[in-house]
């Protein structure tokens, strides 16, 4: 049999998911398959999510972070190849080039080239890179340069963070760990993530832990003391930084597509079907893709981890004869903020209010407040959970949660009904564990759920 030459383009989640599952498929359906991972960067499957806790000081160093080595991949059979940046593909000819001027022939091309932070022009010295104590928290080598500049800032520095998603939120809890000052700043009204009610309540807690939380501006401009940047500014406004974090989201690497022929939407991201198929013989998984959102069908950006490594596995099994799907999702994300004594527990799940409206729901809404455990035992913490129901179908449509311990998983609960079109009535009278460490007798979820479908 003859042996087919499979080139991915990126060696992280996705990217390692898809060579891993091809060979381990393979073996099973007795394809030969030859695998070249190619990356420009120096790294190869490490967990980007536990950067922040390694900017904390909860993680050891970048290494911890590493789910398997170069070395490692090499032994499974992959022909690892860091350091190496496509520039080009050639679909006709399937062929890539790399930066270095090399040619590589491919059978099956997989595109898993994620989305590097944005880095706006304001932040970018005259030669084009970033001023010193400015940056994203995107790569490994990102988290080894926050760590250096928290190094040298000291005590007393102030970190302006911009961009109130998940990543914002996140290194905002790990500069207070630190000691430091913090301003948070959004151009939004609040966490990305969430519904005006529940941000707020996110933005209550950053404050009682110390943090300054600036809605509503958009940084336009770094005030500098030579090559040293003192501040950060917008129309009408400024603030004093000694480090700037920018974490205003993410963009697909696909410029090396362009002109290919492969159809990208208008931010650049691919649409892969279900296996990972984008066109002939090209497949894509991971950030560089978007996704397809079960309730309302429609695709959404949506650059996480969980997404990818299953993507990618699908892909993988796919391109190796398998027919491993990727079902989709149901917008599931979490997050957490804890730092000087507030512990908040913050996900969701599901559409938001707007977006119902759009798919052609009647939303109904209402936020409850609780308690994660029964209320006379120590570990009880408050929670307030927003549902939305569709008042005609009575179908739960969606779920916020921000809370103590124990808040946040519950999210996991309101996806499964999400995942099989289940209505609030489900969700309210679902089999859910109870203890008193746990819960409340009716876990305060199903309390949530079943005043919305009395509402109805
Ligand atoms: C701080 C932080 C926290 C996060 N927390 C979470 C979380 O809690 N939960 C969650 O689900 N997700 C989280 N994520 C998101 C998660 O890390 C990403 O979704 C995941 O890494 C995507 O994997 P990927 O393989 O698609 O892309 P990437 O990890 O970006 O890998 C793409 C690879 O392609 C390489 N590449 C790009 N272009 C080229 C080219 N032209 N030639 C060669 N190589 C190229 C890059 O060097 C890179 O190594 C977090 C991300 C960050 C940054």
């Amino acid at each position: 049999m003859s042996v087919t030459r499979v080139v991915v383009v990126g060696a992280d989640a996705a990217g390692m998911s898809a060579a891993h599952q091809a060979l381990r498929t393979a073996r099973r359906t007795g394809r030969e398959l030859a695998i070249t991972v190619l990356d420009r960067g120096r790294h190869t499957s490490y967990s980007a999510c536990g950067i922040p806790y390694w900017m904390a000081g909860d993680v050891d160093g970048g290494d911890d972070l590493v789910a398997r080595t170069a070395a490692q991949h090499r032994e499974a059979g992959i022909d690892l190849r860091l350091g190496t940046e496509v520039v080009a593909a050639d679909l006709e000819g399937r062929t890539v080039t790399t930066a270095g001027g090399e040619s590589l022939p491919y059978d099956e091309l997989v595109v898993a080239t994620g989305a590097p932070a944005i880095v706006p022009d304001w932040a970018l010295r005259p030669d084009g890179t970033p001023h010193p104590m400015v940056g994203p928290v995107k790569t490994l080598d990102d988290g080894a340069a926050w760590l250096q500049r928290l190094e040298e800032a000291g005590d007393g520095a102030h970190v302006v963070v911009v961009g109130a998603g998940y990543i914002g939120v996140e290194v905002t809890e790990a500069a207070l760990r630190r000691g430091l000052g913090v301003t948070l700043l959004t151009r939004g009204r609040g966490l990305a993530l969430l519904e005006e009610d529940m941000s707020e309540r996110v933005a209550i807690g950053l404050c009682d832990a110390g943090a300054e939380v600036v809605l509503g501006v958009e940084v336009t401009g770094l005030q500098l003391d030579g090559d040293r940047v003192c501040g950060v500014t917008w129309e009408g406004g400024s603030r004093e930084a000694d480090l700037v974090v920018l974490a205003i989201g993410v963009r697909p690497a696909t410029g090396f597509l362009a002109g290919s022929g492969i159809e990208l939407t208008e931010d650049g991201a691919l649409r892969p079907d279900a296996h990972g198929r984008v066109a002939d013989h090209v497949w894509a998984a991971g950030d560089c893709c978007e996704v397809r959102r079960r309730l309302d069908d429609r695709w959404v950006f949506r650059p996480l981890g969980t997404h990818a490594n299953k993507h990618g596995r699908a892909l993988g099994d796919s391109l190796a004869g398998g027919d491993l799907a990727f079902p989709g999702v149901v917008d599931t994300s979490i997050t957490r903020f804890a730092a000087e004594g507030v512990h908040l527990e913050i996900a969701r799940t599901g559409l938001g209010h707007d977006e119902a409206v759009a798919a052609g729901h009647d939303p109904v809404t209402l936020v409850t407040e609780g308690s994660t455990a029964s209320g006379y035992m120590p570990e009880a913490d408050p929670i307030a959970l927003w549902v939305m129901a569709d008042r005609r179908t009575r179908r739960l449509l969606g779920v916020q949660v921000v809370g103590g311990r124990g808040a946040g998983k519950r999210i996991d609960a309101a996806a499964a009904v999400l995942w099989h079109d289940g209505t609030v009535d489900d969700l309210a009278w679902m089999d859910l564990a109870y203890a008193p460490p746990f819960a409340t007798a009716w876990d305060v979820l199903q309390v949530a759920a079943r005043r919305v479908a009395e509402r109805l």
